[in-house]
């Protein structure tokens, strides 16, 4: 059954419409924006930094730029722009990711060089700060802050108020006469330097804090006084003592140097990992580490801290968009313990530091030409940027964004084309609910649209519940009071996420933004048990398996199971909604016709079907790439006629049933020319071992037992018995390198004669009603010339005889797929025979790793955690290895007919990363799942603009 299993996986995969999250944005997008010039100015500052590992920002002037971030990381570079820019940044160094590679080789430690120079840039900061660390008047508070290539949110540590000690506590007061704000800002320190340098429970410290609370009869943080908060540290220096053996570092250079450690241990933290495995980034380039100045949003109510985006990361409105707390440090935000205020608000209470925010931010983003995504901290009225790098967004946002950008004249079209991640074009196309019956039910409450989408599915209220569940094929929703990192495993099979607490800019809704997944944040009328595996909800209670649904765009969340409808954009395709009255059909179809002009790929579609082929027509496929006739054995009525043909014993009575189902199949080819447009329609020939469709072994044992048990088989028990007979005679041990493809044809040449007649029957037909059609009749499974000279010799035949006998002359081809690795070795030599090839690279995955394509997933993962692949060679084409197969297949074909047209049908076809490779071997086009058609498009244009512009 192994092939007819791949070849279910594949259509299932293949026709799917996967939510799929805005992958690899970042990986691809900075590969694809690095222009010649830019990669001067890296250049240059790279050659005038031989062993530099630290880099200083401050007082207008740093040493890195925004081209830095190989070294410097997204933060870093960010950072060191906007000092550039002359925005008001705190002073600080980012030591860079080159170090963190060489702590990981040095045995997590680093060169007595990199510290000292550490050090010095240490005394720089303090100058430009006009503050020492340590100092017991006037004393330096550092933040240490991770920050890779790509942004990783939350997957990595920060530490706050690093300097704080004993005797710096009391200088902090003297310098502000703010005691409360020295001590409170003294005991985030050492819990999270607790919790993440030292390693103890976050519970710990909190149980203290709640402690003091309790015993003061405080309702909130800030209710605190000083004199509790110095009970607090005492009682954290306990807990410090206990769980750790060690007081409490007092040494800020010590602190300093443990906290940049532990920020280099957090790259290799187990969430990060596995963010790092789910977004395709690089376990190998290891992350900066930023050290700067602190600025306090926690000195009381003229301080605030916030987040934002320059548009609405989740709808692409060109709408200020961010949220801010009063009186906090930034990990409030970002952590959604509290839920923070719309930024409009700080229009009212701090009207200067908005404007100014305001002004800088529509100047980052013209500057950078993207949506940026930005922190902020106001000291006493006085604003600081910490922060602004591009912003995720939602694959919706992203092609609005895009388009409204060019409007807007800040980008030229082409720019366009590299601003949108491929995948963002598969997110549009997934479903949305059911209009009426969503209408029908009654919203049970309301929380903060996070991340649009209709998601529907059970409730789980833990990640690895998720994980389970979703393994056993089950949708979840996974409903937490507020994600964390370590939640991620579970919010990436989930179909959407709900959280009672935070706000558009939490964790949840940051991450589910980034993973394409609706979501729904700050729902806040949900009391959530998670122990208890239930939540109420206005008196209802909720438990763990009920269905629940939530519209990710409007925020309503229904106690129901709701049935979802096709996205809009499908809806235009099926002719439901007119293109005119759908804005985001007009983006998508302007963004891909913009890709066309630019990219030198065609783009075809693997299609068995009319409907399909109709589909993949409306996407923009413009021909079909491989049309698998084998699926249409699996139509109605048709499968006990192929099961005759297989049984025959003789060719006469195999002829007899391929003679049946010759006009189904000439009706098929019929349809799929048709919907095609006279656009080039590839079909190729039977693939699949026979056994495939006929019963299983095992079951049709089971059968006979049980009829031979009851004594009453007669007749029935008699066809059981011939038919197990033939199912064993056709069982083979290893089927995927057995009896099937070419080898089929070859042993069985009325199979080939049946199929071209059919084709040509088809195709003459249509000639005849006057549309053009030029079949394209492909052989798999080739590895010597002379098994395709064999089929050729048949379909050449019976070509020649159909045309004679429906007295119309019409083009046809016939060619190869490339697939065995020999037919890539000897390409030169079947070029001769063929009239185009087609690289099938599942197969030519399969064979060139030797790993069944059936069986990779028992041992894949282990591979993977490993690092001995870094990524299923199944789904991104594996350029190094079996690219040697595919570039020598086109330069050996192309040296014989140097004209060959040639493409690509496997899986990969549908791949932005191996679409890349394709264009830069010299591919004519590549053909995928009718629904990857409009990522092909993209991904084609952006590789063929990346080439230019000398990536
Ligand atoms: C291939 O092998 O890449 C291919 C397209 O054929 P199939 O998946 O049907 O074996
Ligand atoms: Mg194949």
């Amino acid at each position: 059954m192994a092939k007819k299993a791949s070849v279910k996986k594949t259509t299932v995969k293949k026709t799917t419409v996967k939510k799929t999250a805005v992958k690899k944005t970042a990986v691809k997008k900075a590969s694809v924006k690095a222009t010649g010039v830019k990669k001067a100015v890296a250049r240059k500052a790279a050659s005038s930094r031989a062993k530099k590992f630290v880099y200083f920002f401050g007082n207008g002037k740093a040493e890195g730029n925004r081209y830095m971030k190989d070294t410097l990381g997204g933060k870093g570079s960010g950072l060191a722009e906007m000092t550039n820019a002359g925005l008001p940044v705190p002073p600080g160094f980012t030591i860079s990711t080159d170090a963190c590679n060489l702590y990981y080789e040095r045995g997590a430690k680093l060169p007595p060089e990199i510290d000292a120079e550490i050090a010095a840039h240490l005394r720089r900061l303090e100058k430009a700060a006009g503050a020492t660390l340590g100092s017991t008047q006037n004393p330096l508070l550092v933040s240490v802050r991770s920050g890779a290539k790509f942004s990783m949110p939350g997957m990595m540590d920060t530490i706050l108020n690093l300097g704080l000690n004993d005797a710096a506590v009391e200088g902090l007061k003297a310098r502000t006469g703010n005691g409360r704000f020295a001590f409170d800002s003294y005991r985030r320190f050492m819990q999270m330097f607790g919790s993440v340098v030292l390693e103890i429970p976050k519970a710990a410290f909190e149980h203290e804090f709640e402690a003091v609370k309790t015993a003061k009869g405080a309702a909130l943080d800030t209710d605190l006084d000083e004199a509790a908060l110095r009970e607090v540290v005492e009682a954290y220096k306990s807990v410090v003592k206990k769980k750790s053996g060690k007081p409490f570092p007092q040494d800020p250079n010590d602190q300093l140097a443990m906290a940049r450690n532990a920020v280099f241990r957090s790259w290799n933290n187990p969430r990060a990992r596995e963010y790092r495995r789910i977004y395709d980034i690089p376990d190998s380039i290891g992350t900066a580490v930023n050290v700067q100045m602190m600025v306090f949003g926690n000195t009381g109510d003229r301080s605030g801290t916030g987040v934002g985006f320059t548009r609405n990361p989740a709808t692409g409105a060109k709408e200020f968009f961010g949220e801010f707390l009063i009186n906090a440090q930034g990990e409030d935000v970002v952590a959604g313990i509290r839920t923070p205020q719309p930024i409009s608000e700080l229009a009212k209470v701090m009207p200067h530091a908005y404007a100014q925010l305001r002004q800088i931010t529509t100047r980052l983003e013209r500057h950078y030409k993207d949506i940026q995504d930005f922190e902020f901290t106001i000291q006493e009225d006085r604003l600081y940027m910490l922060q602004t790098r591009s912003g995720k967004r939602t694959g919706y946002a992203a092609v609005i964004i895009a388009t409204d950008f060019v409007k807007e004249r800040l980008i030229t079209p082409k720019e366009a084309l590299l601003l949108v991640d491929p995948e963002a074009l598969s997110q549009l196309l997934a479903p949305g609910f059911d209009a009426k019956e969503w209408k029908s039910i009654p919203a049970a409450t309301r929380g903060l649209p996070a991340s649009p989408g209709a998601a529907c599915g059970q409730v789980v209220f833990s990640a690895d519940h998720a994980v389970e569940w979703a393994n056993q094929g089950k949708a979840v929703i996974l409903v937490r009071r507020e994600t964390v990192p370590d939640d991620i495993h579970g919010m990436w099979v989930s179909q959407g996420i709900l959280t009672a607490t935070g706000g558009m800019t939490s964790h949840a809704a940051v991450v589910g933004r980034q993973m394409g997944k609706p979501s729904i944040v700050g729902a806040g009328e949900l009391t959530i048990d998670e122990h208890g595996k239930q939540f109420t909800l206005k008196g209802q209670t909720v438990r763990e398996g009920d269905y629940i649904a939530f519209d990710g765009l409007t925020g309503e969340v229904k106690l129901a199971k709701v049935s979802s409808q096709p996205s809009e954009i499908l809806q235009v395709v099926a002719g439901k909604i007119k293109p005119a009255k759908s804005d985001i059909y007009g983006r998508f179809n302007q963004l891909l016709t913009w890709a066309d002009k630019y990219r030198r790929l065609g783009v075809r579609a693997n299609a068995d079907q009319p409907d399909q082929a109709e589909i993949a027509y409306m996407f923009g496929a413009r021909g079909i790439g491989l049309c698998r006739t084998e699926h249409m054995f699996f139509g109605e009525g048709r499968i006990p006629i192929v099961q005759r043909m297989i049984l025959a014993d003789n060719e006469a009575d195999r002829r007899a049933a391929l003679n049946e189902l010759l006009p189904m199949q000439r009706q098929d080819f019929y349809g799929v020319f048709k919907a095609m447009h006279g656009t080039p329609v590839t079909i190729r020939t039977i693939d699949p071992p026979l056994h495939e469709f006929l019963p299983r072994r095992e079951d049709l044992m089971v059968e006979v037992a049980k009829l031979e048990a009851t004594g009453k088989g007669g007749k029935e028990l008699a066809e059981k018995k011939t038919l197990l007979a033939r199912v064993e005679q056709l069982h083979e041990f290893n089927p995927m390198l057995g009896h099937r493809g070419v080898r089929l044809g070859i042993t069985y040449p009325e199979i080939t004669e049946m199929q071209a007649r059919a084709i040509m029957e088809a195709a003459c037909q249509l000639n005849k009603e006057g549309l053009k059609v030029v079949p394209e009749i492909m052989i798999p499974l080739v590895g010597l010339v002379k098994e395709l000279k064999d089929q050729k010799l048949i379909v050449d035949r019976v070509a020649a005889e159909v045309m004679k006998e429906q007295k119309i002359k019409i083009k046809y081809l016939v060619g190869t797929m490339i697939e065995v690795p020999r037919g890539a070795l000897t390409a030169d030599a079947v070029a001769a025979e063929a009239q185009f090839f087609s690289f099938g690279t599942n197969d030519l995955t399969q064979m060139a790793f030797g790993f069944s394509r059936d069986d990779v997933g028992k041992f894949l993962r282990i591979y993977q955690d490993k690092k001995i692949l870094e990524k299923d060679p199944f789904a991104t084409f594996d350029a190094e290895g079996v690219g040697q197969l595919v570039a020598m297949g086109v330069q050996k074909g192309r040296a014989t007919k140097p004209d060959l047209k040639v493409g690509i049908c496997g899986e990969h076809g549908g791949d932005p990363a191996s679409i890349h490779f394709f264009h830069q071997v010299g591919l004519d086009y590549v053909s995928c799942s009718p629904y990857r058609v409009p990522v092909a498009r993209l991904a084609a244009a952006q590789a063929a603009l990346s080439v230019k512009v000398g990536d």
